[in-house]
């Protein structure tokens, strides 16, 4: 197996020699923005497709925005350095990338101005993120950051010690996945998915106001949901009582793809199973991430030359 590769400080490097000092701004402080991105292999064509790319280095720009993060590459540029660090890799399976934009600069002091940035990415082979066929949830004591206290639609290395905590949490209690509610109390989203419930025919998910990260994988879950199976689809306030009565309930992510729930606080959501139409739609994106589906053809950035 070849040896994976970091872009590092604007060169290729092996990842292993990608080291970070220990008064980074971003280590002490978690002022970094992160993406999270799948490629897949696709056996026929001999080919790996990166899904959604460029939608990913584009949050990954508004990210860096909201952070006061300069990104001094362009997101074309952003695409070909992923492009080239997976040839350099020589990657033939399923891949996760993950691309860092953040403070580098090795100084004491809480802030955002006046502070080095940097960009790095690499990648790594990991499998289902959630090893449960059918996930058993539990809604976290903890709640979702709210946007009045940090930006949560900025993928921010900081914010997520609120899903680690909510994570850990309820993995210690023997669940799967944690659910968790915004400072209002409603349903906001999983530590590192969003969430979507089956009610009457009807696909609903929180709306982007409910503190959830604006999702890509949400978005192209829905835009399956109109275009392949023809239902309607609503982004509204979810109450916590919803999820018990929903006909179907599952996750969306680029780690998580489609993953569905069975069980929410020791409720059997459903029939407990996949769902009618999680199923249709889970169908729906393995094909289309892979390459095989020649109407989400530019969802799939190529690596290999054709
Ligand atoms: N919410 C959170 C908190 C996440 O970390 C993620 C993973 N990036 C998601 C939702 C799902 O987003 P996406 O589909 O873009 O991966």
């Amino acid at each position: 197996m070849s040896t994976l590769q970091a872009f590092f400080k604007g060169q290729y490097i092996p990842q292993s020699e990608a080291k970070i000092g220990i008064l980074t701004h971003a280590f002490n402080y978690g002022t970094g923005v992160f993406e999270g991105i799948r490629a897949y292999w696709n056996d026929e064509e001999q080919q790996l497709y990166v899904f959604k790319l460029k939608e990913h280095y584009e949050r990954l720009r508004n990210s860096c925005h909201i952070l006061s993060i300069e990104l001094r590459y362009s997101v074309p540029e952003l695409c070909d350095i992923t492009t080239e660090l997976l040839r350099r890799s020589e990657v033939r399976s399923d891949i996760y990338i993950r691309p860092i934009a953040y403070k580098s600069g090795e100084v004491i002091g809480v802030r955002l101005h006046d502070i080095e940035d940097d960009f790095t990415v690499t990648c790594v082979r990991i499998g289902k993120y959630i090893g449960a066929e059918v996930a058993r949830c539990k809604i976290s004591s903890w709640r979702r950051m709210d946007d009045a206290s940090a930006p949560v639609r900025a993928k921010i290395t900081g914010i997520y010690v609120n899903s680690a905590l909510a994570k850990t949490e309820v993995v210690m209690d023997g669940y799967d996945e944690a659910i968790l509610l915004n400072a209002d109390g409603h349903v906001s989203e999983g530590s590192g998915e969003n969430l979507f419930i089956v009610r009457n025919g009807v696909l609903s998910t929180p709306a982007v106001s409910d503190n959830v990260l604006e999702g890509i994988t949400r978005d192209f879950v829905m835009q399956l949901a109109r275009e392949e199976l023809g239902i309607k689809v609503d982004e509204r306030t979810i109450d916590r009582s919803e999820l018990f009565v929903a006909d179907e309930c599952f996750m969306t992510g680029t780690a998580a793809e489609i993953t569905p729930i069975g069980e929410v606080d020791r409720r059997r959501i459903g029939a407990g199973q996949v769902g009618p139409i999680t199923a249709r739609l889970r169908t729906a994106f393995a094909g289309a991430v892979r390459g095989n589906d020649p109407r989400y053809a530019a969802a799939c950035s190529p690596v290999w030359p054709k």
